[in-house]
């Protein structure tokens, strides 16, 4: 026996770990998954994650190349032959000096989690929870999704030799990941709604006709996305940085963070905690209203945002979010679209590339640092959840847009075939 089990986060409700409800049936709160105390714990442990960092051998990939399962104890003891991986994981933490420049913060290190097999962090979520939806027996998959849930989804459904069902709102997900989706499989649903509105139909989907729920308020996804903790901590050799900054929409993430450091801190992997940083755009912020108050109560808005994937209005895991920023001794702030976009551009331009979301973490950065939260000299990571080829549209928008220039704008420019033209075009742009 693993010894893990599932509980619910709000009245302590305890299920199995095989159940496949995804809410407590007592009190429809979130559920959270509790695992034994690894045998060995400390430098021991470390010693074994450690270990699992082999170099990929030969063909077939699979689990023991994964960044997820290197840390089997801390995400879901069980079998290898059970667990369904692409491998996912294994992702670059990165330091360029153009992006210490431009935010002020010359230790910034980029856990780029775009370079993920589907362009997102949501891979490491999905190859928990798809494993977990085979060992249950479940039959058909689903979820609510603002792009990249379901472009995962899709993806690890096939592996699994499962059908999958993605629901998400019409004209509100970006191309690469509506593309994904379709081309991975996975019957797309578009409805005339917004995420919040995908979310309910997902969930009452789920009861009328018994799909697995892989949206982040099903816990194993909570699970899977920890790794992107416990990776960057092991990348640093385990000694914490002082901040996380990390996009916050649904706020699966921002629970997972702190759900991973918890564990991190208890299982003796870390002596100091990093302090989380939550960032939402401006146009979408229930979280930060909820923080301004010392959340003395809940937000729900109508969100409103160029960065889709953080396009929400009534964040799911807004409970287990609070404690992972109370614990951490966490904040969460706000950055505007426009100073999104901005970030954006000086990330792809930086040759690391990153969809409108990320870039919110690249922004808060900057935002807390001008408002005195953050020390110029701390180190700092910066979680770029999401791949620049995401969202397409949104870089041609920003670079073509004449009325403002933006200030990182590279237009391309039409020319006849000849050399003539080419060196007029050159020259012109020299003396701009
Ligand atoms: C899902 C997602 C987010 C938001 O994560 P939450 O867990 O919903 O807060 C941010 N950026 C990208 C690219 C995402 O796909
Ligand atoms: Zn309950």
């Amino acid at each position: 026996m693993s010894g893990t089990r599932q509980r619910c986060a709000t009245c302590g409700h305890e299920l199995a770990e095989t159940d496949a409800q995804v809410r407590c049936p007592a009190c429809q709160g979130l559920l959270e998954i509790l695992h034994a105390r690894p045998a060995v714990t400390g430098a021991a442990l470390r010693a074994r994650f450690d270990g699992r960092r082999v170099p990929p051998r030969g063909a077939g990939g699979g689990a023991q190349e994964s960044g997820v399962w290197r840390f089997l104890e801390a995400v879901l003891p069980t079998a290898a032959s059970e667990i369904v991986s692409y491998p996912e994981g294994n992702t670059p933490l990165l330091e360029r000096p153009t992006l210490g420049r431009w935010t002020g913060l010359p230790r910034l290190l980029l856990k780029h989690e775009g370079l993920n097999p589907t362009g997102s962090f949501k891979d490491r979520g999905m190859t928990v929870a798809v494993t977990q939806a085979r060992r249950v027996g479940a039959r058909a998959l689903a979820c609510a999704s603002t792009g990249n849930t379901g472009a995962s989804l899709a993806a690890y459904a096939s592996l699994a030799g499962l059908p999958a069902l993605v629901i998400v709102p019409q004209g509100q997900v970006a191309l690469g990941k509506l593309t994904q989706t379709i081309a991975y499989g996975a019957r797309t649903l578009l409805v005339r709604g917004n995420f919040d509105a995908c979310l309910d139909l997902a969930e009452q989907a789920r009861e009328r006709l018994e799909l697995y729920l892989l949206n982040s308020i099903n816990p194993f996804r909570i699970e899977g996305q920890k790794t992107i903790v416990f990776e960057l901590l092991q990348q640093l050799d385990w000694a914490a940085p002082d901040w996380i900054v990390l996009p916050a929409g649904n706020l699966g993430n921002t629970a997972a963070f702190g759900k991973a450091l918890a564990e991190a801190r208890d299982w003796g992997l870390i002596a100091d905690t990093p302090r989380l940083a939550a960032v939402q755009a401006a146009g979408a912020a229930p979280f930060a209203a909820s923080f301004q108050e010392g959340f003395a109560r809940r937000h729900r808005v109508e969100p409103r945002t160029v960065a889709s994937a953080i396009n929400i209005g009534n964040p799911a895991s807004y409970e287990r979010a609070v404690r992972a920023i109370r614990e951490t001794n966490g904040v969460v702030t706000t950055v505007t679209d426009e100073e999104i976009l901005e970030a954006k551009a000086v990330v792809d331009g930086a040759g690391v590339g990153c969809e409108p979301a990320s870039a919110a973490s690249v922004a808060g950065a900057r935002r807390l640092l001008r408002d005195g939260v953050i020390g110029r000299e701390q180190r700092v990571v910066a979680v770029l959840t999401g791949h620049l080829l995401k969202d397409p549209e949104s870089v041609t928008r920003y670079h073509q847009q004449t009325d403002p220039r933006p200030p990182h704008a590279n237009p391309p420019v039409e020319i006849g075939p000849t050399l003539g033209e080419l060196e007029r075009e050159l020259r012109s742009r020299d003396a701009r």
